[in-house]
């Protein structure tokens, strides 16, 4: 018997996620039969019996099972700064002023615990491999935060492709953050080309990828952005920005680069094939189309959107153009959750407010938080579960109160009712890192006292500092 082998027989119902977005085989779910695992790689998946033995066995007979969920954008960091007092109101650029004040107090501790409170929420919500969008680097700090995050996801066994980030257009020069939080385009390049020395893993089943990830329009300079596209060039790197996510921004580009944002992007070779945008909410039909042409990427944040009240989304229109879409949860000062099964409900109920042939159905939804979010993150070897697929499953009891009654579509109640409990199994790279709705490798109360005491220190210095009414 190998080392490591895992059994799922019998599942109520498995959703391979098998096709490309509109195939026929999109879904292609099957009841009955067996997933068999090995070091940590789908080795058989089907409506058969399984005959070998496996050193475990899981029995599905009351379990949807689905590819692991794929997370392609947040900041881990504002876990520490929900809902905010004096922002809780206030749209986009209003919201960032006020949490700058309070984010460049963080250090490598607060990011370390930090991406350990959001991982963990996202593993309870069933995601099995998540990016992350850090761009803040207090001159404070040590400056290896993107390894405090690297390590909070090796502890928790999560498959992480980490962005770093990046912020160089401080407030003296014209952008919207104080100039203690940016960094000059030469120690960002030197500090990206250290991490994916140190980490970077471009093999198959990798678990540790990095991506470059400036901030936005208003925080970096162009010549930081062209760098970015030719170092993702040279290193074969997915590069990751915000985009047209309010229309102050479109302001913002229209009055500084003369240029709508996309056009900007555009304009530094940013609309490409390695590239994804989180929002992408502003972009007009031409938009669309030539994103759907060069094959890039978005991260659909519908919770976001709502809470900043930033827009409603194109999502059918994108995804019908060729437009690789995923779903994320972003930051936790904007949603103020990392739950990606509230965030797949949100997408779908966020589509119904726009004309019926808009709709997102509960098909789509599904394939965006899994073969989408692969794509995103350039990745063919997860999101989807056939041989010699990595072993990232989630794995979900239907037996609950939520659940009840709509067990005649296991695949669109999961997307259709509220969660009111943890998933039951997440399996990422053939190990059990959820068990029974619990993480293996953490004790919860520990980190929440931990992340809940980081939160009020960072959150009383600010106020003290800036004489600002954080609390109510
Ligand atoms: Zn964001």
């Amino acid at each position: 018997m190998p080392k490591k082998s895992l059994l799922i027989k019998n599942p109520m119902l498995c959703a391979r996620m098998d096709g490309d977005y509109g195939s026929q085989d999109m879904v292609n779910a099957f009841s009955g039969g067996h997933i068999y695992i090995e070091d940590g790689v789908i080795r058989s998946a089907g409506p058969t019996t399984f005959e070998g033995e496996a050193k475990e066995v899981i029995d599905a007979g009351r379990m949807l099972v689905t590819p692991g969920f794929v997370n392609t954008h947040h900041h881990f960091y504002q876990t520490l700064t929900r809902n905010i007092f004096n922002a809780q109101n206030e749209g986009l650029f209003n919201w960032l002023i006020t949490h700058y004040e309070i984010w460049r107090e963080i250090s490598e501790k607060a990011v370390y615990t930090a991406a350990k409170l959001a991982i963990a929420e996202l593993l309870k919500s069933g995601c099995a491999l998540t990016s992350d969008h850090h761009y803040l680097f207090p001159s404070s700090t040590s400056g290896a935060l993107i390894d405090a995050e690297i390590r909070a996801a090796r502890e928790l066994g999560m498959r992480f492709q980490p962005t770093r980030g990046s912020m160089s257009l401080g407030k003296s020069a014209g952008g919207l953050p104080p100039d203690d939080v940016v960094q000059t385009e030469k120690a960002i390049e030197e500090d990206a080309l250290r991490l994916i020395k140190t980490y970077h893993d471009d093999s198959p089943g990798a678990m540790t990828r990095i991506a470059l990830g400036p901030c936005s329009p208003f925080s970096v300079t162009a010549g930081l952005m062209q760098r970015t596209v030719e170092m993702g060039k040279e290193y074969n790197l997915q590069i990751h920005t915000h985009l047209a996510e309010t229309l102050d921004e479109e302001q913002f580009c229209l009055q500084q680069f003369g240029k709508r944002p996309f056009a900007y992007l555009q304009s530094l070779d940013w609309i490409k094939e390695n590239a994804w945008f989180a929002h992408a909410i502003h972009l007009n039909e031409d938009e669309i189309a030539a994103a759907g042409r060069a094959g890039a990427g978005i991260s659909h944040c519908p919770t976001s959107n709502m809470r900043l009240g930033s827009g409603i989304a194109r999502i059918k229109e994108m995804l019908q153009a060729g437009v690789k879409v995923s779903l994320a949860v972003d930051g936790s000062a904007s949603n103020d959750s990392s739950n990606m099964l509230m965030e797949m409900r949100n997408a779908m109920l966020l589509s119904r407010l726009r004309e019926q042939e808009k709709w997102l159905t509960a098909e789509d939804i599904l394939w965006m938080a899994t073969r989408g979010g692969s794509a995103v993150l350039n990745r063919n070897d997860t999101g989807q579960i056939a041989e010699g697929k990595q072993a990232d499953l989630n794995l979900i009891n239907m037996d609950k109160l939520e659940y009840s009654g709509a067990l005649h579509d296991p695949l669109a109640a999961i997307v259709f009712s509220v969660s009111m409990h943890p998933v039951d199994y997440v399996i990422v790279n053939g190990e059990v890192v959820v068990r029974e709705g619990v993480i293996t490798k953490l004790d919860e109360q520990q980190l929440i006292r931990q992340h809940q005491d980081i939160s009020r220190i960072i959150i009383e210095k600010a106020g003290r500092k800036t004489k600002n009414k954080y609390y109510r």
